[in-house]
């Protein structure tokens, strides 16, 4: 098992391009950090319990509950897979726990995105509660309106992509997930590709990078 990491600005793309390349490709795992806070929220498990108000406020969980879940993940997954981190680390505490667990990350990959085009982006985002898939109205709409391609469920809009959530996480993100960049650059890891594409030629240029 190897891991690849996913930086990027909320918005930027990273589940959208992570899900778009595990999908039908059993070697690569995709594994998001928000989806396991949202499955945790939505099960009302102790963590899940723990972590709503910091995810409606736009704020991060705190490291060591994050890093148990992604702790969990890892040791459970092995084999010849490349895990597609999304959203762990997002600060440079959470990058050092998963060092010291001896996590074998290869390299970090930012999809980059100037902030004027995120909020856009939110705000037409449209996930599917049930099989996770993500949409947005203009740029990836689904085929039947309002529908998931995959499952038939309604799609819904996730409670902290509203304009001043969005707002906070984006202020988050610049201050605490950025120093990421320079931390793997540093260690001669970081890759980047241009986030505004068209998804199919982002994916594309991940998967050549990575
Ligand atoms: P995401 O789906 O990655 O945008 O994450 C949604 C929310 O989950 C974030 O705004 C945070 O509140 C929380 N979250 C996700 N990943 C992390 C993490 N690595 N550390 C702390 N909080 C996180």
């Amino acid at each position: 098992m190897n891991i690849v990491i996913l930086l990027g600005a909320p918005g930027s793309g990273k589940g959208t391009v992570a899900g778009n390349l595990a999908s039908g490709n059993s070697d690569l795992k995709h594994v998001s950090s928000g989806d396991l806070l949202r499955g945790a929220v939505a099960k009302g498990t102790p963590a899940g319990v723990e972590a709503k108000g910091y995810m409606e406020s736009g704020k991060l969980v705190p490291d060591s509950l994050i890093a148990q879940m992604i702790k969990d993940v890892v040791a459970e997954t092995t084999g010849d897979v490349t895990m597609l981190l999304d959203g762990f680390p997002r600060n440079l505490a959470q990058a050092k726990i998963l060092e010291e667990m001896g996590a074998p990350v290869t390299s970090a990959v930012l999809i980059d995105v100037p902030d004027e085009i995120i909020q856009d982006r939110i705000a037409g985002r449209r996930t599917c509660p049930k099989c996770k898939a993500g949409y947005h109205v203009k740029n990836l709409p689904p085929k039947v309106d309002g529908i998931c391609d995959n499952c038939g469920a309604e799609l819904t809009i996730r409670k902290d992509d509203n304009p001043d959530t969005v707002k906070d996480r984006l202020a988050v993100y610049h201050s605490e997930t950025e120093p990421l960049i320079a931390f793997y650059r540093e260690k001669g890891q970081l890759k980047t590709v241009a986030g505004t594409d068209p998804i199919e030629t982002v994916a594309k240029n991940f998967l050549a990078v990575m």
